[in-house]
């Protein structure tokens, strides 16, 4: 399998340009998370950090909050692929000023592992200039669920329901506290584990999880997949008190979206409870049309809000 294609954006052109500096000694970026053959299945790794003030405020969250979350959020790759939590390694960089709640921050990792069902395997240690917080996170999975299986004739689903996340970062940066609902969808979202892996045990054909918004998310895998993804903005299954358009935009969700075969959404609901929701389909480009998602709006079409970009702004 050779890279995939990536969406827009200056992270994205960043990331594409190092790919192409490494050269022969790159191997395959450009998913969720990295897969290599491991006897008969396949190792699946990934990693990710959670650095304050970027990704965090310290008064927004309790320390186990914050462990509890980067857990989830690097776990929540290991989803999108399908594959099983083996294991985590959780590397830690604070300045003197976080000793004291350092193990409130491991406690959350602790609850995050349980929840998971996960164990730490090792990490690191150093001092740094703020809080940040690197796990690396080790699975399997035999069945891997990549960005570019998406096919013409497939449906879209998502698990869970959207907005939370983005409702609490508004209402904290609005100055006042999220409402309860809001505020735990950021602090506390859990990694979609053993959905993702029923998904890709059930004929799933490609998966993602929501990390920089659904629209922008769901790209990269029309981009990967070389199609359209038509989503009906009205069957996006939002959270209590969020608007379809902030829903669309809202980053960190950890909520998946796959493709799939018609019904997998019934499959879903006869075999788990929390399930998956149908939001649109998948099909080839027009004449003349690039691979891309499209909003619609009672069937017209409307413009996605745009994603996370990590590298914009100065
Ligand atoms: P995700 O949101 O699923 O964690 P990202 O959007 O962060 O994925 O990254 C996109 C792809 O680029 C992933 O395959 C990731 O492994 C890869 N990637 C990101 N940063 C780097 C880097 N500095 N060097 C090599 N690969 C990278
Ligand atoms: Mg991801």
């Amino acid at each position: 399998m050779p890279h995939l294609p990536l969406g827009p954006g200056r992270e994205f052109a960043a990331i594409a340009r190092w790919v192409r500096q490494l050269g022969r000694t790159a191997h395959e970026i450009g998913d969720d998370a990295a897969v290599l053959p491991f006897g008969d299945a396949f190792l699946v790794a990934s990693t990710d950090a959670s650095i304050e003030e970027v990704h965090f405020r310290r008064a927004w969250l309790s320390p186990a909050d914050i462990g509890w979350r980067a857990t989830m959020a690097a776990l929540s790759d290991l989803a999108a692929m399908g594959a099983d939590a083996t294991g985590i390694l959780v590397a830690i960089a604070a300045p003197p000023t976080w000793d004291s709640d350092l193990d409130g921050v491991m406690q959350g990792v602790r609850e995050a592992c349980e929840a998971a069902r996960t164990v730490v395997v090792g990490g690191d240690t150093t001092r740094g200039p703020v809080l940040m917080l690197t796990v690396t996170v080790l699975g399997r999975a035999t069945r891997p669920l990549r960005r570019d299986g998406a096919r013409a004739g497939d449906h879209v689903y998502v698990t869970g329901a959207l907005g939370g996340p983005g409702a609490a970062l508004a209402a904290w940066l609005g100055g006042h506290e999220p409402r309860p609902v809001h505020r735990a969808r950021f602090a506390r979202p859990a990694a979609r584990l053993t959905l993702g892996a029923w998904c890709a045990a059930n004929g799933a054909t490609a998966a993602i999880d929501l990390s920089d918004g659904l629209a922008s998310d769901l790209a990269h895998v029309a981009v990967a997949s070389g199609v359209v993804c038509d989503v009906e903005l009205a069957a996006i299954p939002r959270c209590d008190g969020a608007d379809a358009m902030a829903a669309l935009a809202s980053g960190e969700e950890y909520e998946l979206v796959v493709t799939g075969p018609p019904g997998l959404d019934r499959l879903a609901r006869s075999a788990r409870t929390s399930g998956l929701t149908m939001i649109g389909r998948v099909r080839a480009p027009g004449r003349g049309e690039r691979p891309a998602v499209r909003i619609l709006r009672d069937g017209v079409r409307v413009d996605p809000p745009p994603g996370h970009d990590h590298l914009s702004g100065s």
